[in-house]
């Protein structure tokens, strides 16, 4: 049987609804869950949370929502769990690591690929741990991370292998692609676009990924329209992987919302009409809250405001139709594809 692997349990794909494929419900930099400041009152990021996904569910039949939070940012299976109860919105969790640079705190760093593999396996098969306890709610798919971070953006420098990514980030690739073929998940990527100006950041990983016998129908390379990167993007879904069109209506990186839309939508309708239709993915990558943000990260990146869940239907679908994209294309997009890509077989 073909299932999404939610906090909750195994549910039937065909239940996934209209899939977003990159968010965050509850999110916060290494090191924000030791602060004081950021403590949360439990119930009331519940209600804020929750609130906004409530919305999106029945306002616009949103159904699963993959939240990209690794475990080093403050991900949080319990929170998780009481959203999805609260809502009955499906919530894919993700076992991984964040960019070097970041993430990846010390302990694991010091780890081995097959210990690595071991972790991913044990998150999607077992149960996530949080904070030394050990909880009932698994993960459901993989991330890997590569390039800087946003204060100081900056191409990545040459690491092994002569790949402009670190060497902890190439050993967390491969262990990836062991344990996602290992439980039959998928991986979801991100990338940093500065690295557009020294290499194809999404060939990269994918390469790695392929190195490791990954399936590359399983594997989704995220950020690849910040801004759109259209033979970057042919390469890697002439391998036979996917590419995340993600930041709808959140500009990172470029001028403003409006810019990047275009420019996204433009970039949608060219790889539409090269017959990629099935291989892309959609999503906004929404911080739905961030304890901190407007505090001491006052970059309007992490604002909690950023896009509502409605944008997507008040203004980025009726702009893709104003260009000539069909219901068919986004059924396909918003539905068919991340729901196949997503799905394990049990
Ligand atoms: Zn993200």
């Amino acid at each position: 049987m073909s299932v999404l692997r939610t906090v909750l349990g195994d549910v039937p794909a065909e239940n996934s609804g209209l899939m977003l494929s990159h968010e965050h419900l509850l999110y916060g930099y290494p090191g924000a869950e030791l602060d004081p400041r950021a403590a949360l009152d439990y119930d009331a990021a519940l209600d804020f949370v929750s609130g906004q996904v409530a919305k999106g569910k029945e306002n616009y039949g949103y159904g699963t929502i993959v939240d990209m939070t690794p475990p080093e940012v403050g991900r949080y299976p319990q929170f998780m769990a009481d959203v999805s109860k609260r809502t009955g919105m499906n919530v894919i969790a993700i076992t991984g690591f964040f960019p070097e640079r970041m993430g990846i705190p010390y302990y694991w760093r010091r780890q081995t690929r097959e210990e690595l593999t071991e972790f991913f396996v044990g998150d999607l098969t077992d149960g996530m741990v949080f904070a030394w306890h050990k909880t009932p709610y698994r993960a459901g798919a993989i991330k890997i991370a590569t390039g800087q971070e946003s204060v100081t953006p900056m191409p990545s420098p040459v690491g092994p292998n002569g790949r402009h990514i670190h060497e902890i980030e190439d050993r967390v690739i491969r262990a990836a692609a062991h344990a996602a073929t290992q439980v039959g998940c998928a991986i979801n990527t991100h990338i940093d676009p500065m690295d557009f100006e020294v290499t194809n950041p999404l060939r990269e990983q994918l390469e790695i990924l392929l190195e490791e016998g990954m399936d590359p129908g399983k594997v989704i390379l995220g950020h690849a329209f910040v801004p759109p990167q259209l033979d970057a993007m042919r390469e890697v879904l002439k391998m036979g992987a996917n590419v995340q069109l993600d930041h709808v209506g959140i500009p990172w990186r470029v001028g403003s919302a409006e810019e990047l839309d275009e420019a996204m939508a433009n970039a949608l309708v060219v790889l539409l009409e090269e017959g990629y239709g099935d291989r892309i993915v959609m999503s906004f990558d929404r911080w739905f809250m961030n304890p901190r943000a407007g505090v001491t990260e006052d970059d309007p990146q992490l604002l909690n405001e950023k896009v509502d869940l409605s944008y997507m239907f008040t203004s980025w679908v009726p702009r893709l139709k104003g260009k000539g994209v069909t219901d068919e294309h986004l059924q396909k997009i918003m539905v068919d594809n991340p729901r196949r890509i997503f799905s394990i077989d049990v």
